[in-house]
Formats: structure tokens, sequence, C-alpha cells
């Protein structure tokens, strides 16, 4: 299943509503919510719709952000990645 990627603005305004992050342009910076992080390592990117952490290697895009930041199964993160950033 490929779609589109959603504008940079939708892609920011997701993560902003998941997380306080820092953005340099489309380069967001945060404390990682996936392990016991003290400093910001998680990256993000509102462009691309992509996270890496640099603490403990977690990565995706959407979908899998959503997954592990709801621990839900992929199914409803699919379903809310699509309600929240595609409109449906
Ligand atoms: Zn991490």
């Amino acid at each position: 299943m490929t779609r589109p990627l959603p504008s940079t603005a939708t892609i920011g305004a997701y993560f902003d509503s998941r997380l306080a992050i820092v953005w340099s342009g489309p380069q967001g910076m945060t404390r990682c919510p996936f392990h016991a992080d003290h400093q910001p390592s998680l990256s993000l990117n509102a462009e691309k719709g992509v996270f890496f952490c640099h603490g403990c290697g977690a990565q995706g895009g959407l979908v899998e952000f959503e997954r592990l930041f709801s621990r839900c199964d992929l199914k409803t993160a699919r379903r809310v990645i699509g309600k929240l950033c595609y409109g449906r």
C-alpha cells in the first residue's frame, strides 16, 4: 500500500500532536518516547514523514511511528494515520 505523502505541514502537525518538537525547517528533534531519553535523540523529518532515534534505533514512517507511540496494532495505526494525515 503506497500512497503519496501528505504535505509537510500535515505531517508536522501530526508529529506536533504527539510530541513537543523543536523544528528547524522540516527537521525536528525531541526526546524519544520509545526509550528513557534524557536529551533529544529522536529526529523527525516532516517532509519525508520519517523518524529515527539515535539512542534506541527506533525508526520508520508515519504508520510505524503511530504504532509504536500508541502501542496499537498495524491496522489501527494505518486507520489513525489515514484519518489524521489523509483525511479519511
Ligand atoms: Zn529512542
